[in-house]
Parts: C-alpha cells; sequence; structure tokens
C-alpha cells in the first residue's frame, strides 16, 4: 500500500474515491433497472450519471469508457421484462450503447474545452496562472529541476496611459513570440497583463537561459518599433532555480517574483533569486506596521552621543540618534529601520520627531548652562522635500534657538554631486543658518574634487577607515582627508574612535574632533549631564 503515501497519494486516494463512487452508482442502478421490471422501465436513463460523471472526471475517453462499460451492461445481460423472461432486441441495446458513447464523448469534450479555457489567459493566447501553477506541481512532484523566469513590463502602465493601450498588448505578444522560438509558446505563461513567465525545465531545453538573456538584454539596450512608436520597454527578470525542496507551486512561483524587487524600481535588469532577499522583505512585512504606529505608541527615543574637540579637549558637541524599543522591549536598531522607513515613505514623521525632541532638548540643557551644539541625521528623500526644507525654517525659531547650534548630516553615499535639488535643499539650509555635515565620508563615490562642489562645513571620517589607521597606507589616506578638507577651512571629525592607539594618531594628523565609544556611547539626556560634568571636571571615566 506504498502507493497510498508518497506525494502523489491524495490524487490516487482521490481518483480510487471517483471510481468507487461510479462503481457504486453503476451498481445501485442496474438493481434498480433489475427490481422494476427489466430495460423496458424509465430508469435505464439513470445511467447518464455516471458516464457524464466520468467525463467530468477525466475527460473525453472516460466518457467513453464509461459509455461502452454501461451500454453493454444494460445490454444482452438484462432482459427487457424481467417477470415475462423477455430478453432485449440486439438493434435495441446496439443503438443504447451508441447512444452513451456519444454522450461519453460529447461531454467529455465540452469538459475538456470548459477547463482549457479555465488555463488561458484573459489576455494573450498563452496559459495562465493556473495552469503554470499546475505544471510547477507536476514537475516539482518529479523532483525535476527546472528554472523559472518571472519577466515584469514595469513601465507598461506609462505607455497605457500616455500612448494608447492596443500598444500595451502588442508589446507583450511581440515579446512572447520572440521568447517562444527558443522555449516554445507552451512554456510561457501570462500571470497579469504585465508579466510574462517562463517555465524552462530541464526535459525541454535547459540551456535555452543563454538565449532568452540574449533577447531581454536587447530590449534592455534598444527601443522597440511599433504602431509608429519607438518606445523604450523595461523588463525586470527574476529567476529562480527549483532544485527540489519541499515548497509548494506558490511559493515557488513567488521566489521568481521576489528575484526582480531588486534594483531601481522601473531600470531594467536580470537578478537572480537569493535567500536574503526573502529575509529581508519577510523583515520588512514584519517591521512595516508597527513602525507606522511607533511614534504614537511613544516607542521612539532620542539618544546623544558626545563629539570631543580634540584640540581644545572640551566637548564640542552631540550626535542625535534615534532609537525603537517595539513593544516596550525589542530594541531595533536605526540601520534596520531607517531604510524601512525611507522605503514606505515614514521617514519625515521620524525626522520630525527626532528634530522636535532634540530642539527641545538643547533648550533644557541650556536652562541648566548647559551648552552643546547638536547634529542630526537626514536623509536625502528628507532634504529634498519641500515641506521637511519649510518645517526646518521654522522650527528653532518658535522655540527661541539658534540654527548656528544644528547641524544637519548627511551621509556621503546618498549625495551625488551632480543631484541638483539637493546641492540646491543644502544651500538653502547653509543660507537659514545650519551647519552642514558629511557622514560617513570615504563610503559613498564621490572624490575629493567633486566633494567641493558641496555646501557642507564639517567631514566625518567613517569608522571603517578608523578601524584600520594603525595601517601605513589607511593612515595616509586619512591624513590625505585632513589635510584636503583643512585646505578649504572645514572641520574634520573621526567616527567610531574606540581605542587611545587611534585618538593618538588622530592628534598627530591634526583631526579636529573625534566621536566614539573611546570617550562615550550614545547617552540618554541625564546621563549625557552626568558626562558632562565629568568631563569638564576632568574625571572622565573611560569606558
Ligand atoms: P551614523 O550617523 O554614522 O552614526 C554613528 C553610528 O555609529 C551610531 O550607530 C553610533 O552608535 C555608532 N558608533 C559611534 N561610535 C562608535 C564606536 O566607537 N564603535 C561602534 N561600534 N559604533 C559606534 P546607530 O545609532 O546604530 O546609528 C546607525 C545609523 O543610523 C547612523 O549612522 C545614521 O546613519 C542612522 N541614524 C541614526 N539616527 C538617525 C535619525 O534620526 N535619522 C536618520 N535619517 N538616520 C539615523
Ligand atoms: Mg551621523
Ligand atoms: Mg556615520
Amino acid at each position: 500500500m506504498n502507493w497510498l503515501k508518497g506525494p502523489t497519494s491524495k490524487k490516487y486516494r482521490n481518483n480510487l474515491f471517483k471510481i468507487l463512487l461510479i462503481s457504486i452508482l453503476v451498481v445501485a442502478i442496474l438493481q434498480l433497472i433489475y427490481i422494476t421490471g427489466g430495460t423496458k422501465m424509465v430508469f435505464v436513463q439513470l445511467l447518464y450519471i455516471p458516464i457524464i460523471l466520468s467525463s467530468l472526471f477525466w475527460g473525453t475517453y472516460s466518457g467513453l469508457i464509461a459509455g461502452v462499460v454501461c451500454g453493454i451492461l444494460v445490454g444482452p445481460f438484462i432482459p427487457l421484462d424481467v417477470p415475462n423472461g423477455i430478453m432485449q432486441d440486439p438493434i435495441n441495446w446496439i443503438s443504447r450503447l451508441l447512444i452513451f458513447l456519444l454522450i461519453g464523448f460529447l461531454t467529455g469534450y465540452m469538459f475538456e474545452r470548459i477547463n482549457r479555457l479555465n488555463l488561458k489567459s484573459p489576455f494573450y493566447n498563452l496559459p495562465n496562472a493556473q495552469k503554470l501553477l499546475r505544471d510547477i506541481e507536476e514537475r516539482s512532484k518529479s523532483k525535476e529541476k527546472f528554472k523559472l523566469f518571472s519577466i515584469k513590463l514595469t513601465n507598461l502602465n506609462d505607455i497605457e496611459k500616455y500612448v494608447d493601450n492596443k500598444l500595451v498588448f502588442a508589446i507583450v505578444d511581440n515579446l512572447a513570440k520572440k521568447l517562444s522560438h527558443c522555449c516554445g509558446r507552451n512554456a510561457i505563461y501570462s500571470y497579469e497583463k504585465d508579466e510574462l513567465i517562463i517555465l524552462a525545465c530541464k526535459s525541454c531545453n535547459y540551456d535555452y537561459e543563454e538565449k532568452i538573456k540574449e533577447i531581454l538584454e536587447d530590449y534592455f539596450d534598444f527601443p522597440v518599433s511599433m504602431g509608429g512608436y519607438k518606445i523604450r520597454v523595461s523588463l525586470k527578470v527574476g529567476i529562480y532555480e527549483y532544485k527540489g525542496e519541499e515548497i509548494t507551486p506558490i511559493e515557488i512561483y513567488n521566489k521568481a517574483r521576489i528575484a526582480y524587487e531588486q534594483g531601481e524600481e522601473k531600470e531594467s535588469g536580470l537578478y537572480y533569486y537569493n535567500v536574503d532577499l526573502e529575509s529581508r522583505r519577510r523583515e520588512v512585512q514584519n517591521i512595516t506596521g508597527s513602525l507606522l504606529e511607533s511614534i504614537d505608541r511613544n516607542e521612539l527615543y532620542v539618544m546623544y552621543q558626545p563629539k570631543i574637540d580634540i584640540i581644545n579637549n572640551r566637548i564640542s558637541g552631540v550626535e542625535a540618534l534615534v532609537r525603537w524599543k517595539r513593544n516596550g522591549n525589542e530594541h531595533i536598531g536605526p540601520n534596520i529601520f531607517i531604510p524601512i522607513a525611507e522605503e514606505i515613505g515614514f521617514i519625515n514623521r521620524i525626522a520630525k520627531y527626532v528634530f522636535d525632541s532634540a530642539t527641545t532638548q538643547i533648550n533644557n540643557w541650556k536652562s541648566k548652562g548647559i551648552d552643546l551644539k547638536c547634529s542630526i541625521n537626514t536623509s536625502v528623500n528628507e532634504l529634498i522635500d519641500d515641506n521637511f526644507t519649510a518645517w526646518a525654517k521654522d522650527i528653532i525659531t518658535s522655540k527661541n534657538l539658534e540654527r548656528l547650534d544644528f547641524e544637519i548630516e548627511i551621509t556621503e553615499r546618498a549625495i551625488a554631486y551632480d543631484d541638483k535639488k539637493l546641492i540646491e535643499k543644502m544651500y538653502f539650509l547653509k543660507e537659514l543658518g545650519y551647519k552642514i555635515s558629511i557622514d560617513d565620508f570615504g563610503t559613498g563615490y564621490n572624490s575629493l574634487m567633486s566633494i567641493n562642489e558641496i555646501p557642507f562645513d564639517k567631514l566625518k571620517i567613517d569608522k571603517y577607515f578608523i578601524d584600520r589607521i594603525h595601517k601605513i597606507e589607511i593612515e595616509e589616506l586619512v591624513k590625505h582627508f585632513i589635510e584636503y578638507a583643512h585646505t578649504f577651512d572645514k572641520i574634520v571629525i573621526a567616527e567610531g574612535v574606540e581605542t587611545e592607539e587611534q585618538l593618538n594618531i588622530l592628534k598627530r594628523l591634526n583631526c579636529d574632533e573625534v566621536q566614539g565609544y573611546y570617550y562615550s556611547k550614545p547617552l540618554l539626556p541625564e546621563e549625557l549631564v552626568e558626562f558632562y560634568i565629568n568631563f569638564n571636571k576632568g574625571n572622565l571615566i573611560k569606558k
């Protein structure tokens, strides 16, 4: 009974059940015919039921077989009139058998057609997602390796809106035609209007991946001429290779779709699935909902890390660093939730929250005689948002503070010196009186030459270089950064200073300020007051 277990057991059990049902039905009807007096009675017509059921379950062939079996069973073996022992005329039961055959064939054919229509895409002459999932299931059950290509045409909506909707269908049809030359039309499926899927199985021709890539790359590089238009179609292709894992067809399909979510939204490209992608997606899903509620639920708070002016040995200011304690106990780092907040458009609310907390805090310290400058991290999306800059214009005056006490940090990775809008906003903030710092310097793509075209006051050298500053070539590089910034009268601050050795090298290189665990980790406001008092008394406890 091994066949009742295993992956296909469900299908076997199903079929067994159906065969049993039909057999019981046939036997019961035959008995009824016999008991009620023979085939002269109307009950013989009931045999259409098992014939139609067979066609419904298994299609034309089984409809025909059921027709023959029922025709014979109710043929020479059952009398026309049981009480009087009158047998049927052969012409009678043979013509009935032929009618049963015809019904079995016609109903089977009809059901097959309806089924086929259900498996067709409503948009294109291609099989649909239901058929795709069935085929994936079949292949995965036989443990066959295959690759799934999910091809998303990302700018079809724009083409439909601004050009013509018939063109959209023509573009996809054309692409399907080109792809069919290498993999056959049966391997191409349509999911939605703007998505084609190729199921590339080993037995068809596994190596046509290269050909598919060639066709797609043609689309990446050249516009398509169609209906008098020259259209640039953007295609994002996700590829997933199935190697026999125990996962459902829809999971397999989703992996190919997850793969194409990499890269810029509307930029063409070919992307392979990897596991990190999925865990990141899950993390985003998991965090997104609760992040939106974090401010209202008072789960965000701000910590302050001191920055030390190593030339005059004094605290030059603090950096405000946001923290999130989800559900009151789970700490989630800004490196995780800030990029998600940017992705879901929640970053401006966080920025306002941090700005608001930091300005209130500075006022609070001022009232206690502690005068500190504060830097606040921002992202490009915040800076280029007109609402944010307008808000940054008002908040300081409304709180009666000096803008010079505030520094806006922007990571170098996000700065493209030819991004006019960003540079304009940076100038705007500088004119308002804010200082501007380039954070994580050295991790971006700006050369020292282009950095000069960006308005800034401070350069924060990334921890990456400070961690390796004991290496002579890195020390030389850091020296170069510092000297270059000094020629433009900019202040240089080293991030992530953890040891005395690092501090001494930086002092020798004339670095202006340092920030790092050597002096202090980020602190809560009351801890910072303690640190401030201890530092100024000269009895600082080093961590
Ligand atoms: P960042 O602006 O470069 O901040 C410095 C990060 O290095 C902070 O991590 C700080 O805790 C850590 N750090 C400082 N000194 C040391 C050290 O000596 N050793 C080590 N191992 N780490 C040190 P944190 O707070 O986890 O922040 C990570 C990043 O998240 C920040 O990097 C910043 O880019 C971003 N971020 C933090 N708060 C905000 C915010 O309010 N808005 C925005 N847009 N980004 C924020
Ligand atoms: Mg920073
Ligand atoms: Mg940094």
